[in-house]
């Protein structure tokens, strides 16, 4: 359910191929051996260019005739120019027409300042009442997707995958998907999202370094990853930040912005009649960037404090990162390009460090006997 219906008739007016494309956003797999970036902007940017393409109806041609051919009247430069001469004209002249002009400059030319002051406080008023605060980092975020609308969309995400990995999932009775498992049941009491319906997949494909929950908590850990992860701590540290990126409702916040960046890209596109791919590139750039350094930071934090809580050790999470950075080095990427390295993790969870400790502590992990190192020894047994 959305919070408002302005956002379910948002949704509901994108074209066929741009909802197929933000739910194929949920996604969190590479297709075919390739490198997917889940939530990517850039891909829903340029899924709406493409519904622009649809609806344009003369931006290439220029609003008055080159400077050449209208200053001395003669021979054409340009072949266009000559299209146009053959067409006697009328490309320029329906320019000239205002009511063959875009209806939104149309509107904008007639546009009184009270109409922008009350479209601007629309506008301010959706920001604000969709605006929500991460529980456990207290940061207010622009959210206009709701819990039940992420979960559907987990779930048809969930099929999506089912159908990519067909016949390459570990049974649930492997040895390394009971490990898995045994991680996550570990993790779960420490992740609180409603509605969950936790489930392990391990992906036979030990080439591919990557892992990922969708919305919903289906787990898909490919078999490349789990030397990188060493034991059972290393995957607590990978399982705990993927839960946390779910926990936060970071798909539902990506998909929001996507949606501010999609708006205004079309809106800066229609003022300055021009393509859509530079707004949305710049609007790209503003907004997801920073937003998903913010996402993965957050999500270090909260998988920091989840696995301390449930007794692994926190110190894990730095020892992971730096192998997967060497792992990654002279390979394509795949887990960083949906993780960017590009700001100071292993630094960062140092410094959480502290937190963590103090977190394993209350849960009184000491109590009960720290680690255990049963599950690290049977981890050496199958090579990881
Ligand atoms: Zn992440």
């Amino acid at each position: 359910m959305f919070r408002l219906p302005i956002t379910h008739a948002f949704l509901r007016s994108l074209s066929p191929s741009s909802t197929a494309s933000s739910s194929s956003l949920l996604r969190r797999i590479p297709l075919s051996g390739s490198n997917f970036t889940p939530f990517s902007l850039s891909r829903s940017a340029s899924t709406w260019y493409y519904t622009r393409k649809g609806l344009r109806y003369s931006t290439e041609l220029p609003e008055t005739p080159p400077r050449s051919y209208r200053l001395f009247g003669g021979r054409p430069f340009s072949s266009s120019a000559k299209q146009g001469a053959q067409y006697g004209g009328n490309q320029y002249r329906r320019f000239n027409d205002p009511k063959r002009e875009p209806l939104f400059l149309r509107l904008l030319q007639n546009a009184k300042p009270h109409h922008f002051i009350v479209i601007g406080l629309g506008i301010s008023g959706f920001y604000i009442y969709n605006t929500d605060t991460v529980e456990v980092t207290g940061r207010r975020r622009f959210n206009c997707i709701s819990a039940q609308r992420e979960l559907d969309m987990g779930q048809q995400s969930y099929q999506e995958v089912l159908a990519e990995v067909r016949g390459r999932i570990l049974s649930e009775n492997h040895p390394l998907t009971m490990k898995v498992n045994r991680v996550l049941q570990r993790l779960i009491p420490q992740a609180s999202i409603e509605g969950a319906d936790w489930k392990v997949h391990v992906i036979q494909d030990d080439g591919m370094m990557n892992a990922f929950v969708l919305p919903g908590g289906k787990v898909f850990v490919y078999t490349g990853i789990l030397p990188i992860c060493r034991d059972q701590d290393g995957l607590a540290a990978v399982l705990g930040h993927e839960i946390a990126h779910v926990v936060a409702h970071h798909p539902a916040e990506r998909m929001s912005n996507s949606f501010l960046t999609m708006g205004a890209a079309l809106i800066v596109s229609l003022l300055f009649d021009i393509s859509g791919h530079l707004p949305s590139l710049l609007l790209n750039l503003a907004f997801s960037l920073p937003n998903s350094r913010t996402q993965e930071a957050e999500a270090d934090e909260i998988g920091l404090l989840m696995m301390s809580k449930a007794c692994f050790n926190p110190e894990a999470a730095v020892g992971f990162w730096a192998r997967m950075q060497e792992a990654e080095k002279g390979s394509p990427p795949q887990f960083m390009s949906t993780h960017p390295s590009s700001y100071n993790r292993m630094e960062s969870i140092r410094g959480w460090l502290i937190k963590a400790e103090a977190a394993y502590e209350d849960s009184g992990c000491h109590a009960i006997g720290g680690f255990i190192p049963g599950f690290r020894q049977a981890s050496h047994d199958y090579g990881w």
